[in-house]
């Protein structure tokens, strides 16, 4: 239903950083007055920086999950459910059982893992982007015995671009705790080209820090295809990479519900206005790794944004308080 004797209805898509983040802000503000309703086909938020922790067998599932459920504590009604269209000159989301109407509406739908996108993906790389994949890459490793791990990237954004040199060096750490580093190689590659400067450019320490852990760094590799029967990574112009075990990050792109509904561009995702994460749609909010910001895709960047994004629009609702600038503190 619309909102009513001035009560508004904000609606947020997504449990993950940014959405959780907002709901709890937003709740807290405006109490029983307004209407916060956080929608998600999960009914757990997924901590995903700790995926890295469940990959080493560090975490279990259950650590780093909790129930949005929880958040209804905080005046926030949470709905579980595929969010399946959404209509912004109607102002309505469509869900699989009904359709709600928005005054606001905040998008944090995050990027989706797209493993259809490399043939041979699915079959051959395990990796801690998604839970269910680290879990399988945790029993791999553990019965891993010795040969080359490869880790890769795909072309075009995805989350937390640091994480895959995490990855290596976590790696790296678990074979040494094991006693068996000599018969485990580690290689990287990526389509960026070799770095080159000073070692306090961020870029450069990476790869020496690689290096300085006997990793191999392959540069300006750009994955094709992969063939899991011959344990292939097949590169352009025919440059290949052998591997016993391939943990390559899926490709990533926005949710499909926000391509469908001509919200974000395959490439980017939302555009916004940097200042006020507006987009072009009145009441519309994006945040998070689904927005096109000049930021790196990550929760910290999410956690942020949410809450000047909160704060601003509890202003904007309540006649209360001051506008804040949103001032993103991030590499
Ligand atoms: C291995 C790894 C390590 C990381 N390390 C760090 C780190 O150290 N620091 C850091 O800041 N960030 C890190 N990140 C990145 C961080 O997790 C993301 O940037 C962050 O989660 C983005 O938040 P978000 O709210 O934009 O999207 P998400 O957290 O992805 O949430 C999106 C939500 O939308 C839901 N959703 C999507 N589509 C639909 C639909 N159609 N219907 C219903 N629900 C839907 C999903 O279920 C999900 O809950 C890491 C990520 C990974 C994978």
């Amino acid at each position: 239903m619309p909102a009513l004797n001035g009560r508004k209805q904000i609606v947020i898509l997504g449990g993950g950083c940014g959405g959780v983040v907002a709901a709890t802000n937003l709740g807290r503000k405006l109490g029983a007055d307004h209407d916060v309703i956080l929608v998600d086909r999960r009914p757990d938020h997924l901590f995903m920086p700790a995926f890295l922790f469940i990959m080493l067998g560090e975490r279990q599932p259950q650590d780093i999950s909790r129930s949005l459920s929880h958040l209804q504590k905080r005046n926030v009604r949470v709905v579980q459910s595929e969010i399946l269209g959404i209509d912004p000159t109607r102002q309505e989301v469509a869900l699989a059982k009904e359709k709600i109407n928005y005054d606001y509406l905040i998008v944090s739908l995050g990027l989706q893992t797209r493993p259809d996108l490399v043939p041979g993906f699915a079959e051959a790389s395990l990796h801690p982007w998604e839970m269910e994949s680290a879990v399988r890459l945790r029993d791999a490793l553990s019965a891993f015995r010795g040969g080359r791990i490869v880790v890769g990237v795909p072309l075009g954004t995805y989350r937390c671009p640091p994480a895959p040199y995490e990855t290596q060096w976590m790696l790296d750490n678990y074979f040494r705790q094991r006693g068996i580093r000599d018969r485990v190689e580690i290689e990287y590659f990526t389509r960026e080209p070799e770095p080159t400067g000073e070692l306090h450019d961020p870029v450069v320490w990476l790869d020496a820090e690689s290096k300085r852990r006997n990793i191999k760094q392959n540069y300006e590799f750009v994955v094709r295809s992969i063939d899991p029967e011959n344990k292939l990574v097949q590169g352009l112009y025919n440059y290949k990479i052998n591997y016993d075990l391939l943990v390559m990050v899926p490709p990533h792109r926005p949710a499909q519900v926000l391509l469908d509904s001509g919200l974000a561009d395959t490439e980017t995702g939302i555009r916004v206005d940097y200042d006020t994460l507006e987009t072009k749609w009145d009441n519309v909010y994006a945040i998070g790794d689904c927005a096109d910001m000049p930021a790196s895709k990550a929760g910290g960047v999410a956690h942020q944004e949410a809450d000047v994004l909160a704060h601003n629009l509890a202003v904007e609702i309540t006649g209360k308080g001051k506008p804040v600038d949103l001032w993103l503190h991030t590499i």
